[in-house]
C-alpha cells in the first residue's frame, strides 16, 4: 500500500512536471473560477461585512454560485463559516449602526474578542440583489434546488421560505424575502421562481440569505446542501448526511438576524432563527 501510494504520488509529480514543462498549468492546481464581479460600488453593509469577516473554513468546497438563484451579475457577499466581529457599546450591546471599518482586536487564531467586541459565526450564504445595471433592488429569485415547500412565513419578523430537499428532513431556507410565489406543499425545481428578495428582518439591508438546516434544526453547510440538492433526487451521489456546522471554539453560532442589537427571541421548534 505504501509502495503504491508512493508510486501514485510520483506519477502525479511527473505529470505535473510534464505539464509545467509544456507551459500549461496543471488542471488539478487551478482554483474554481468565480463569475466576474460587477464593478458596482460596494454598499456600506457590504464593506462592513467584508471588513469584519474572518473565514473559519477558508477552503470549503463546493460553492453554490449566485446564478443558481439570481440573474447573472449578482455575487456572494458573505459565506457560511465567516466569523463576524461586532463592536460593543458601553452598555454591552452591539453599536447600531456598527462603525465602518473599525480595527478588529479579536485574535484571528483563537477568535477571542476584545472586551468591546463580540464574534458570531455566519451560517448562510449572502447574495447581493442587483439588477443588470448594478442597482440594488428587489429581484425575483429561483429555488436553485429540487424539493418541496414546507414553510412560508415571517417568524421572528424575517421573511422566510423553507424548502425540504429530501426525505431525511434536510432543508434550504431563503431569508429576508418580501414576496412569495409558491405555497406550502408545492414541488419546486431549480428554475422555479420562489419569491422576491427583500430586507424583511435585515434592517433595510436588501439581500438574499440562503441557509440550510437538518431535521434537528442544526445548521448544516448550505453550499454542500445546495450543490447536492440542485440535482434531481435520483442523481444525487453526495454524502447522505450533512455534518452540522461547528463554530470555532469560543464563537457563538449566529442567531436572530444580521442585526446583533435586535432581541433574540427563543426559536419556535419548527423554525430556527437565522444567522
Ligand atoms: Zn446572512
Amino acid at each position: 500500500m505504501r509502495v503504491s501510494s508512493r508510486v501514485r504520488a510520483g506519477g502525479l509529480r511527473l505529470l505535473g512536471l510534464v505539464v509545467l514543462a509544456c507551459g500549461v498549468q496543471p488542471v488539478f492546481a487551478q482554483e474554481p473560477k468565480q463569475p466576474p464581479t460587477p464593478p458596482a460600488e460596494k454598499s456600506d453593509f457590504e464593506k462592513l461585512m467584508s471588513a469584519s469577516g474572518i473565514s473559519a473554513f477558508p477552503d470549503r468546497r463546493p460553492r453554490a454560485m449566485p446564478d443558481l438563484f439570481l440573474p447573472p451579475g449578482n455575487r456572494r457577499t458573505s459565506d457560511p463559516g465567516i466569523v463576524r466581529v461586532y463592536k460593543k457599546g458601553k452598555d454591552g450591546k452591539a453599536l447600531d449602526p456598527q462603525p465602518k471599518d473599525f480595527p478588529h482586536k479579536v485574535d484571528p487564531t483563537t477568535y477571542k474578542p476584545a472586551e468591546d467586541e463580540f464574534v458570531r459565526m455566519h451560517e448562510g450564504i449572502d447574495l447581493s440583489s442587483r439588477d443588470a445595471k448594478g442597482e440594488k433592488r428587489p429581484l425575483d429569485f429561483k429555488a436553485g434546488v429540487y424539493g418541496k415547500v414546507v414553510g412560508i412565513g415571517t417568524d421572528n419578523n424575517i421573511g422566510r421560505i423553507t424548502v425540504e430537499v429530501d426525505d431525511r428532513g434536510n432543508r434550504v431556507e431563503y431569508l429576508h424575502t418580501s414576496k412569495t410565489f409558491v405555497k406550502v406543499g408545492d414541488e419546486v425545481k431549480p428554475d422555479t421562481m420562489l419569491g422576491v428578495t427583500g430586507d424583511v428582518g435585515a434592517k433595510g439591508r436588501l439581500h438574499l440569505h440562503v441557509q440550510a438546516r437538518n431535521k434537528d434544526n442544526k445548521a448544516i453547510n448550505p453550499d454542500e446542501v445546495v450543490v447536492y440538492a440542485k440535482k434531481p433526487p435520483a442523481e444525487r451521489k453526495m454524502a447522505e448526511f450533512f455534518v452540522p456546522m461547528k463554530p470555532p471554539q469560543g464563537v457563538t453560532p449566529a442567531s436572530a438576524d444580521h442585526s446583533p442589537t435586535a432581541p433574540v427571541p427563543a426559536p419556535p421548534p419548527t423554525s430556527p432563527p437565522p444567522p
